[in-house]
């Protein structure tokens, strides 16, 4: 029997989507090697996150109520202690920010190997089976960990979000973490005052069809009537018609909204790959064959210089 151990993520008092992500990712992972599914949660408002965590499939949730947000030095020093109490076979982290900092140095004070960026995790036997990305999306690959115990981290929009409320079993942890070699003295976002298209709900996403700069008003003015967040894809961030921060894909944000309306953008890998966990994907393009259309649940074949305003005009 191998359990497994998740670490939930949460960000300024709210837990992050991807904490859902991997409760399912974990549980499959249990269910593989016939184990349990622990969970731990570490500072912030602790016993209201292990209330929202309580879903079905998690057998046990731990908490470590030290600090308010996300530092290094705590989460490996409780981890440490975690893993160490529980034993588990199997670590998995967020692919985020965050569990990219932590989950190497844990790993190595652990002594397990690492493996990052998984985008479904599996067991054969003893071991381990990762499915990774790669050569630029283009190619996934499946990598065999024959030696445990591991530390995963799992990339965010991979697993549908454990929805229905159960009752685990919750213990609070009293750690002596003792002094920490760093202190947060402060949280800033990237591009401070502008949004973060991965909590957004609904987003408009316009690409290189858009042909113009001038031309993105008529995006925006979409995305007034329907209250949605402008993303874009890469070729618009490199004109430097939008920021950095706008971009969905794999050299720019994983997002996972309801809906996700791709307005003439073609569906290269790269941008696939940051926006595939949608939950609607429209697309909006002049070309049928674009690979797009593959993914997405409703397509609308036409220029959007066309389409838009009549969306516009229908939606007033
Ligand atoms: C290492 C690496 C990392 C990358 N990372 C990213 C990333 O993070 N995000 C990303 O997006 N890309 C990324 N790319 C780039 C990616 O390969 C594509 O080049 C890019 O996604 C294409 O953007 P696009 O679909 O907007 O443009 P195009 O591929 O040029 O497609 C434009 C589409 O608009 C349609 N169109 C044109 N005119 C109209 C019209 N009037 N009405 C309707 N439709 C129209 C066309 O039919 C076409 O399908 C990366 C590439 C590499 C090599």
């Amino acid at each position: 029997m191998s359990d497994v151990l998740v670490v939930a993520e949460h960000r300024r008092g709210e837990l992050r989507e991807v904490s859902y992500e991997l409760l399912t990712a974990g549980r499959r992972l249990a269910d593989a090697a016939e184990g349990d599914l622990h969970v731990a949660v570490i500072s912030g408002d602790v016993e209201e996150y292990a209330e929202d965590l309580s879903r079905e499939g998690v057998d046990a949730i731990h908490t470590v109520a030290d600090g308010e947000e996300f530092n290094h030095d705590r989460y490996v020093a409780a981890l440490v202690a975690l893993a160490g109490d529980l034993d588990p076979e199997f670590v998995i982290t967020p692919n985020s920010v965050n569990g990219l900092d932590y989950a190497p140095a844990l790993a190595g004070r652990l002594g397990r190997p690492l493996v990052t960026d998984a985008v479904a995790v599996d067991v054969d036997g003893e071991g381990l089976v990762v499915n990774r990305e790669m050569y630029g999306s283009k190619v996934e690959t499946v990598i065999e960990v024959a030696e445990g115990p591991f530390v995963v981290t799992v990339r965010g929009g991979e697993f549908p979000p454990a929805e229905a409320v159960a009752e685990p079993e919750i213990t609070a942890h009293d750690l002596d973490i003792g002094d920490l070699g760093s202190t947060v003295t402060g949280y800033e976002e990237v591009g401070a005052g502008d949004v973060d298209i991965s909590e957004a709900d609904f987003l408009v996403s316009v690409g290189r069809g858009i042909e113009e700069e001038e031309n993105l008003s008529l995006i925006e003015d979409l995305a007034e009537v329907t209250g949605a967040t402008i993303s874009s894809s890469r070729p618009i961030v490199d004109n430097g018609w939008l920021p950095k921060n706008r971009q969905v894909g794999q050299s720019g944000k994983t997002v996972t909204p309801t809906v996700y309306l791709a307005i003439g953008i073609s569906g290269a890998v790269q941008h696939v790959a940051g926006m595939k966990g949608a939950e609607t994907i429209i697309a909006v393009n002049k070309d049928p064959n674009a690979p797009i259309f593959d993914i997405a649940d409703y397509g609308i074949v036409g220029d959007l210089f066309d389409v838009v305003p009549e969306l516009i005009d229908e939606l007033n």
